[in-house]
């Protein structure tokens, strides 16, 4: 009888659009005592706009826009898309970029007419071993107590200018942390964003436990933390980053538009990109093993 059970449930998932990778970890969903999601594109709509720009005395916004545009232009992250629309928003002229590298969780590099010029976050600039000038840190700071996101640009060792980016909450993440909080689970999100950030969206979205500024290649460690405090883990991603924390989780869930990576990493894929699934996904769980006893 108990095949059969599973099978409705799989079925009963597929209806309402998840598929279900491993069923096993989809009946063991029940017993769940915390569930990471990550915060960009997860949480939030992942679509940053540019919302405010700051640069020092020698260079201009549309110079520095310009710049930034021209080191972004091959990197598909979703800051990258934002800082690519707002140049051509604003109509200023990319210059060529040669030897790009994209630096994981960090940003992006290349040179441009001779200079070498970096785009990225705060763990960018700490990498670099690099100092940003007051009149910077002070829009920095403003722009990240309002949950914005800031990314820096660097020109041959010196920081020239800040954008402030905005991405927003989803709807549906305030009432999925709401309906965990009633089946008595713990909600943690993961980010490779800064703390201030990632602490305005927590404290908006009432999330209890936050692991901020985290590279991608440690997102799994933060998995095997709540693991190791005796807790059954699932963790909800979309990207590629997001793959070995969905291995290591003992639920792994990959959410919408996921890229293949952590489609392959997942035990549920959830189809409509929709938060709220998270909770209809444990509750079917629940509702199958009482059929099952
Ligand atoms: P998340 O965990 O939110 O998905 P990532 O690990 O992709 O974030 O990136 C973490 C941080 O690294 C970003 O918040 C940003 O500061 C920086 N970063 C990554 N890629 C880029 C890029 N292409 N341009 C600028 N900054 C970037
Ligand atoms: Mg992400």
């Amino acid at each position: 009888a108990i095949p059969l059970v599973v099978a409705i449930n799989t079925s009963l998932a597929a209806r309402n659009g998840m598929l279900v990778r491993d069923r096993i970890a989809m009946e063991e969903a029940r017993n769940l005592d915390a569930i990471i999601f990550d915060k960009t594109g997860t949480l939030t709509e992942g679509e940053h706009g540019v919302v405010g720009t700051e640069t020092v005395s020698s260079i201009d916004e549309e110079e520095a826009l310009a710049l930034a545009a021209a080191v972004e232009g091959d990197s598909e992250h979703m800051i990258a898309r934002a800082i690519r629309e707002a140049a051509a928003e604003r109509g200023v002229s990319v210059p060529e970029s040669e030897d790009f590298e994209a630096m994981k969780g960090r940003g992006v590099r290349a040179r441009i007419t001779g200079d070498e010029v970096y785009v990225g976050g705060p763990n960018l600039l700490t990498h670099l071993d690099i100092d940003v000038r007051s009149d910077l840190q002070r829009f920095a700071d403003e722009a990240g107590e309002n949950g914005q996101t800031v990314v820096y640009v660097v020109r041959n060792e010196e920081p020239i200018a800040a954008f402030a980016m905005a991405d927003v909450i989803r709807d549906e993440s305030y009432r999925v942390v709401e309906a965990l909080h009633e089946l008595d689970i713990e909600v943690a999100m993961l980010t490779g964003d800064s703390r201030d950030v990632a602490d305005a969206v927590a404290n908006e979205l009432g999330i209890d436990t936050v692991f901020a500024e985290v590279l991608p290649e440690d997102k799994d460690e933060k998995v095997q933390e709540l693991q190791n405090q005796g807790k059954f883990v699932a963790m909800v991603g979309d990207g590629v980053n997001d793959a070995p924390a969905l291995t290591r989780a003992n639920v792994g869930i990959a959410i919408g538009s996921g890229t293949d990576v952590a489609v392959q990493s997942a035990d549920v894929i959830l189809v409509q990109n929709n938060p709220m699934d998270v909770a209809r996904l444990v509750k079917l769980s629940k509702a199958s093993y009482r059929k099952m006893q």
